[in-house]
């Protein structure tokens, strides 16, 4: 069969999302009434706000909060910054949360949100004005029991301080101090887990190290090229390199660079803290975008945006390994060639669930008001995540299907046992 660019150009990324889960109720036979409440997310909440900028005009801006499905608790999922979110983005981003947190098996939802703007062009002033006018038009669309935000691309800790802030004051005097778990992601002196900033990156790791025993590989000495050097990219790489994996190429929305003989994880990690983004670092050559991805390495990390491997660029892919950092980042056709030419793909929904998990872990600190230490926060990811990846093991070797479908598989199974206990209302 030959693959085309063209279908997958035309298909939108819930499009994408639906579809992967239609496969994978196909494939395990999933109850038709559950089947057709989670193809849909139950709420689609759109505001339209105004926002003061330090110019003294005013701009008027547009938020989505999306909430997928809360059978298992509360919803949950980022709230991005990009000039590019729209509905259909956030949709399938909101599906892929409900997903992550039932194969995790842990009491959340899923939901995403975003506004549609890009933060680098906002003074810090204007961005404290946009996230509180965004949390308040929000209002009680979320809430610590209800919905819960979370940092994701363009967004970080102090956004989710501004959030909490915002709806803590909001809310009626004597219960301020409760309200502390309505977003995760804080800072630690504000109500953060220790461990949370890193953890998406410490899932990827895990997640890698499981399939290195599970296949008899050794992780040190893996070439790694990583798309992406923001909060999840930047771990990626330096806990890849902790463990002796080698960073060969790294591309962001500044440019792409390259370097046979490794690139420091740390020293680039400082240098895009300072200035940005990868271009300009001097211990490695700048390449173009091509050379990135056709990068002489055994493992690619996508942890940037999705949508980046298509059939424009897989059959340049070096890389036997594909470990979705990113939501999305394969396309489904790209996804199907590159396992054609016997690479093999770890997919989003388990290699990112770090920070989900994490979340939990903060909420269930702020619910408790005891910290945990760090070394508790990482061997219960550790468990959390090494259980996923042995259950998506286990399904795939039961239904002989791909490791994205065998994760969904294990996701859907558990909301269909909920959904067979609980029975669909009224
Ligand atoms: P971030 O904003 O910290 O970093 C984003 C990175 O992507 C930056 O390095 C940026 O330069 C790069 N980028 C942006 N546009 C690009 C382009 N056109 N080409 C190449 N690179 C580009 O975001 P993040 O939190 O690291 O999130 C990255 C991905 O991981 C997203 O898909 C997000 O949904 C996913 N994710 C994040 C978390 C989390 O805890 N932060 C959890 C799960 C999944």
């Amino acid at each position: 069969m030959t693959l085309v660019d063209s279908p997958e150009k035309r298909q939108s990324l819930h499009e994408q999302a639906v579809r992967q889960f239609h496969e994978a109720a196909e494939i395990m036979d999933l109850n038709p009434d559950y089947r057709a409440i989670l193809a849909h997310p139950k709420n689609e909440v759109i505001v339209n706000f105004p926002v003061r900028m330090d110019s003294g005009e005013y701009r008027s801006f547009r938020g989505y909060r999306i909430q997928h499905n809360n059978l298992l608790g509360p919803y949950k999922g980022g709230i991005r910054f990009s000039p590019h979110v729209d509905l259909d983005e956030v949709k399938a981003l909101a599906t892929w949360m409900t997903w992550k947190s039932a194969l995790c098996d842990i009491p959340f939802g899923g939901g995403k949100g975003g506004i549609a703007f890009n933060p680098r062009e906002h003074s810090r002033e204007e961005l404290e004005r946009i996230v509180r006018r965004f949390t308040h038009a929000l209002g009680s669309n979320i809430g610590p029991d209800h919905d819960i935000p979370a940092p994701d691309l363009g967004s970080n800790g102090q956004t989710m301080v501004w959030m909490m802030d915002t709806y803590a004051n909001s809310t009626a005097a004597a219960n301020r101090q409760s309200v502390k778990g309505v977003v995760t992601g804080k800072p630690i002196e504000s109500g953060g887990s220790l461990g949370r900033e890193k953890a998406t990156g410490q899932g990827v790791l895990f997640s890698l190290q499981h399939w290195c025993d599970e296949t008899g590989t050794d992780l040190a000495g893996l070439r790694v090229a990583i798309q992406g050097y923001g909060n999840v990219g930047s771990n990626v790489g330096r806990l890849f390199e902790v463990y002796g994996a080698q960073v060969i190429a790294v591309a962001d929305h500044t440019g792409a660079i390259i370097n046979n003989d490794g690139i420091s994880a740390f020293e680039l990690a400082e240098h895009v803290e300072k200035v940005g983004g990868v271009a300009g670092y001097s211990a490695a050559g700048e390449c173009s975008v091509e050379d990135f991805w056709a990068a002489d390495v055994d493992v690619l990390v996508p942890a940037a945006l999705e949508n980046q491997i298509t059939m424009a660029n897989v059959d340049s892919i070096q890389a036997r390994l594909i470990i979705e950092a990113a939501n999305g980042p394969t396309t489904p056709n790209a996804e199907l060639a590159f396992l054609a030419g016997g690479g093999e793909v770890l997919p989003d929904i388990l290699v990112n669930a770090g920070g989900v998990v994490v979340s939990y872990f903060e909420w269930l600190q702020n619910k408790s008001a005891q910290p945990w230490t760090l070394d508790v926060v990482d061997h219960k990811l550790r468990d959390t995540l090494m259980a996923a990846a042995d259950r998506t093991v286990v399904a795939k070797g039961n239904f002989g299907c791909t490791r994205r479908h065998a994760a969904y598989i294990v996701a859907l199974d558990k909301l269909q046992r909920v959904y067979n206990q609980r029975g669909i209302f009224p």
